[in-house]
């Protein structure tokens, strides 16, 4: 039985990472501030649950590890741009943390870093060797550049000391858990859809983004932790099925049964990539890890999980 630190373990991503090793049989501690991450999430679960905040040293050791998952910092543009300095400090303070965390442990670690580092790419589909094209001083950057920081810090930790730490680069990942008013498009578009509003498009909608279903993306998580000789290596964690956000927003109506909702245009988000796809061959060819949740699918189950968590606050209202 392995020990297990997921930070951030109470977020949308990290409470399915959370059931995934604990079915596996292993032993899981959690380190969340819940800024972002609802304690609900993790109810009934055999979890060891430590509050902090990493963006503040941790003072004392919360354990002995064998493997260490950095999921901490906000996801949504809305909550990462909430507190700018604080999403930087989580990133750069908080991967530090965790990072010599797992060095004294002797853990690997798996940081679960971003298709953001790509900014607004030049290059499609991104594959891992793209530098990116980020803009340094925008409102995206203390999410883009944090975790681009936090990269810098894995791979210096693995240079400097032979730390075994990989990094996922996740692209646009969905699925039950997903907070209706976190500002994600999905999201956004299911509880316009399910409340019979119009779908709010920001821009033009003809930008493009490439949406794995959760399952996927812990699955990929999973194939990157348990892989030998990964030290220092990245692999995207997507799944390159690439779709505009207007075709999204037709296809999220649909699955809630209401393809005759009219779009709502709203200005666009600022620095908003225009294209995003992962170029998967790397994880597929070493990881042996491929995506098999397709969109019509997951946006299934997604919107059957909101409707059912809609019914349970109405009952409980
Ligand atoms: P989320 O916001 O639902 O979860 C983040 C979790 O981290 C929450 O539980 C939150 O409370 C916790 N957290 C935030 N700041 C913290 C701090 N300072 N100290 C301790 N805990 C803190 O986000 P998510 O969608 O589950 O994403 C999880 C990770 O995956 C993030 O690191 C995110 O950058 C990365 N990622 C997600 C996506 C996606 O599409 N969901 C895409 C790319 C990368
Ligand atoms: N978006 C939108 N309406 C919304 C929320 C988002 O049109 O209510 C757009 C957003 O401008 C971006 C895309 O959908 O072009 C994906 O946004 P999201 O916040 O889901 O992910 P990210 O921008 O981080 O990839």
């Amino acid at each position: 039985m392995r020990q297990v630190l997921i930070a951030g373990g109470a977020g949308f991503i990290g409470a399915h990472l959370v059931r995934a090793i604990l079915a596996r049989g292993d032993r899981v501690t959690v380190i969340d501030n819940f800024q972002t991450g609802r304690r609900e999430a993790l109810d009934g679960l055999k979890v060891a649950v430590i509050e902090h905040d990493l963006v503040q040293p941790l003072r004392t050791a919360p354990g002995r590890f064998d493997l260490v998952f950095n999921l901490a910092c906000p996801a949504s543009p809305r909550h990462y741009q909430a507190n700018p300095l604080g999403t930087l400090r989580c990133n750069f303070v908080g991967t530090d943390s965790l990072l010599s965390l797992a060095l004294s442990s002797g853990a690997r670690m798996v940081q679960a870093s971003t298709s953001e580092v790509y900014g607004d790419p030049e290059v499609h589909p991104q594959p891992e060797g793209y530098p990116g094209s980020v803009n340094p001083t925008g409102p995206r950057a203390c999410y883009d550049e944090g975790k681009r920081a936090a990269e810098t810090l894995c791979a210096e930790y693995h240079r400097q000391h032979g730390l075994d730490v990989r990094m996922a680069r996740i692209f646009n990942t969905y699925g039950p858990g997903m907070i209706s008013g976190d500002g994600r498009a999905v999201p956004a578009f299911i509880a316009a859809a399910l409340e019979g509003r119009e779908i709010p498009v920001q821009g033009t909608g003809k930008q493009t983004r490439s949406l794995c279903y959760v399952s996927d993306t812990v699955a990929g998580l999973l194939a990157l932790a348990d892989g030998e000789g990964l030290a220092g290596e990245v692999f995207n964690i997507g799944n390159p099925d690439e779709i505009t956000i207007l075709k999204l927003a037709s296809a999220v109506a649909s699955a809630c049964g209401r393809p005759d909702l009219a779009i709502r245009f709203e200005a666009a988000a600022v620095d908003d990539p225009r294209r995003r796809c992962p170029d998967i061959g790397k994880a597929q060819r070493v990881l042996n890890w491929a995506p098999r949740i397709g969109l019509e699918d997951g946006l299934r189950r997604t919107v059957a999980a909101f409707r059912e968590s809609a019914r349970l606050m109405a009952s409980v209202s």
